[in-house]
């Protein structure tokens, strides 16, 4: 699996470029599987054979067994050392992450190089790999969306979500279960945002109790081998006031509207526009306080952006969200999202917990 991505990145080399020295350890997990701390990769332009895959001691047996297609150099300033390589391996013009590595590894990856290769900036193709996920990503992903919708079904059922229990007890609460579904962890730290709290888009749990009447807003997901899971649900404690019923019913619909927009070639910022134009028509424009979604995949927040600031279009196999979000200050606030995949007909939606309004 991970051979193929190599050489997808191959494919999108610049002209003249023979190689690209990965530094990014998220990206080098991807291309290889690698999970250590401490690594580089470099990508050979003519194939795996002369491509390789360094890291330090501490991770000499785990390379072995994560990475066994691979030939590895164990080394600690990986990133020089493999630099240090290129001209032997018939590498005169090495690409690099300039989007990633820092002004002072340049330096030194310019000193390593001189006279040797020429170091030439290729940023963000491994990110626009990422964005379209293979089988094995996609599989990764419905199980830690999975988890989460289970956890968060318990929490409910066993009465998790009830006047008095606070903020952070909710949260470890759902943690704990979503840990005791066979996640390595949450995917972030979980926001529980009750009451006014949750008009506040990235509220951290608090020793605030829940009360009843609140607006309980809980943005959370779960963490499977490597990826990750994110997820919305505002519920109302006790029966929902028509204010809430209201704000509830103006999210849902963008919503919905944005879900609907999900489809390949479409323009991300379009996403955005057909879900901020339902909030925008009720007056509400300004309490929706940010883009539409995101990419989701090794990490929380990738590649595309689903804003107005995004660029790029849709393609099947984009894991994204879709949380539309309007917040009264000082009231309560009302977010819904879920992840899901872009396919060629309506989008897969990974986090299957309802979206009625919920009131508990
Ligand atoms: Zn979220
Ligand atoms: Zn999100």
């Amino acid at each position: 699996m991970t051979a193929a991505r190599r050489a997808a990145l191959r494919a999108l080399l610049p002209t003249g470029v023979d190689g690209l020295l990965v530094t990014d350890l998220v990206n080098i997990r991807y291309l290889t599987g690698f999970t250590g701390s401490n690594a580089a990769l470099l990508v050979h332009g003519d194939g795996d054979a002369q491509s390789r895959l360094c890291t330090d001691g501490r991770y000499r047996a785990q390379v072995a067994a994560e990475v066994p297609d691979l030939e590895t150099v164990i080394e600690r300033a990986c990133a020089l050392t493999l630099a240090g390589l290129a001209a032997e391996l018939g590498i005169s013009a090495l690409g690099f992450e300039s989007d990633q590595v820092t002004v002072d590894a340049h330096a030194a990856l310019a000193e390593e190089t001189a006279g040797t290769a020429a170091l030439v900036r290729a940023p963000g193709l491994v990110q626009q790999l990422r964005m379209v996920k293979d089988d094995a990503e996609l599989a990764a992903l419905r199980t830690a969306c999975a988890i989460a919708d289970a956890a968060f079904t318990e929490l409910i059922e066993h009465g998790g979500l009830a006047p008095g229990r606070t903020e952070a007890e909710v949260a470890l609460d759902l943690e704990y279960r979503m840990r005791a579904h066979g996640a390595a962890g949450p995917s972030f730290a979980s926001i529980v945002a009750a009451g006014p709290h949750s008009a506040v888009p990235h509220h951290g749990p608090t020793a605030t109790p829940l009360r009843a009447g609140d607006f309980v807003k809980l943005d959370f997901g779960a963490l499977v081998d490597g990826y990750h899971s994110d997820m919305t649900r505002t519920v109302v404690l006790g029966a929902a006031a028509d204010w809430q019923r209201e704000l509830y019913a103006l999210v849902a619909a963008a919503q919905a509207a944005g879900r609907a927009a999900l489809s390949p070639g479409v323009d991300v910022a379009d996403v955005d526009a057909a879900a901020r134009g339902v909030v925008v028509d009720a007056g509400r424009g300004e309490e929706f306080l940010h883009p539409l979604g995101h990419g989701v995949g090794l990490q929380i927040h990738e590649a595309p952006l689903l804003g107005a600031t995004g660029s790029g279009r849709l393609a099947a196999g984009m894991a994204v969200t879709v949380e539309p979000g309007v917040y009264l200050e000082g009231r309560g606030g009302v977010r819904i999202e879920d992840t899901l995949v872009v396919t060629d007909g309506a989008p897969e939606v990974l986090t299957r917990f309802p979206k009625d309004l919920l009131e508990i």
